[in-house]
């Protein structure tokens, strides 16, 4: 998969840094076992391995479990308002675009509290990565079902299950318009490391499903390990082909899905027109 990096390398500097350059010290409260851990160590070697010093690094996230992760990271950091991640990071990222700008959540943050954002971030396509640790359950808020939790999952908040149908989240980011969709895993933070630098250096809105079993509420998915299939979606840039099989794979398969080819946005910081203006035409008439 690295051997497809190719588009910005050049730009990227030369520094040297190790995985424990970016760690911040502090130590996660995740519950032991908890896949978030992985995508936590998949970012550390993603970081050092891109070579943009952690001062030039911005995480944001939102609300949840997985959304602590800047805490835990020597990066600057931006834990916002439920939902509200994307939002953020377009912002900072439009009016700071030397900076690496990532947004990590989990699916009930970015796919229902915060699904609008994802859909129109996706058709902003502005140039950073979004990250999702999907488990398919909220967890810090102790076990809802999610946008992406199976229909039959019986919980004592959902006895026999929502039955609703789940979310498809690459399909959405395909067809919305992202410019780079992927499936990752957190017990494989290699992996996860090489799809991330692949993502952080593809131009344009990047969107990166990694799937990160929550032990505590869904111990099941602790056999994630052997349902996954590496490296088994790679249809590139081909976007109806790329919907089709996403939509027709039963969520196991990892790897790149589709890369586009569509220009970031970047719009000019110079304002088209002056402050003084926008007072002035928004002025109270003082004979009224
Ligand atoms: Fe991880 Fe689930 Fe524990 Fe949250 S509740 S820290 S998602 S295992
Ligand atoms: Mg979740």
């Amino acid at each position: 998969m690295t051997d497809t990096i190719t588009e910005r390398t050049a730009e990227a500097p030369h520094c040297v840094f190790e995985s424990k350059d970016f760690a911040s010290g502090a130590h996660p409260v995740w519950c032991p076992g908890c896949g978030d851990f992985g995508v936590l160590a998949g970012l550390e070697r993603a970081l050092a391995k891109h070579g943009r010093p952690p001062h030039e690094v911005v995480l944001v996230s939102g609300i949840g479990c997985s959304s602590r992760l800047p805490g835990y990271m020597s990066t600057y950091g931006f834990h916002g308002v439920h939902g509200r991640a994307l939002a953020a990071a377009t912002g900072l990222k439009l009016t700071r675009p030397d900076l690496e700008v990532i947004v990590v959540g989990g699916d009930g943050d970015g796919y229902s509290i915060g699904g609008n954002h994802f859909i129109h971030a996706c058709r902003r396509n502005v140039d950073m990565l979004y990250v999702v640790m999907d488990n398919r359950v909220y967890g810090m808020t102790k076990g809802q079902p999610s946008p992406t939790t199976e229909p039959d999952w019986d919980s004592d908040i959902a006895p026999g299950g929502i039955g609703l149908r789940p979310f498809n989240p690459l399909a959405i980011a395909i067809a919305a318009g992202a410019n780079y969709v992927a499936r990752g895993f957190s017990g494989d933070p290699n992996a996860l490391a090489d799809l991330i630098v692949d993502g952080i250096r593809w131009p344009g809105f990047a969107f990166i499903e990694v799937l990160s079993p929550c032990v505590t509420f869904r111990p099941e998915q602790t056999g994630w390990k052997k349902m996954v299939r590496s490296s088994t979606i790679s249809i590139e840039q081909d976007r109806a082909a790329a919907t089709r099989l996403v939509l027709e794979d039963d969520g196991f398969s990892l790897g790149v899905l589709y890369r586009g080819d569509r220009a970031a946005v970047a719009p000019p910081l110079t304002p088209s027109i002056a402050v003084t203006d926008i007072e002035h035409e928004f002025a109270l008439n003082e004979r009224a």
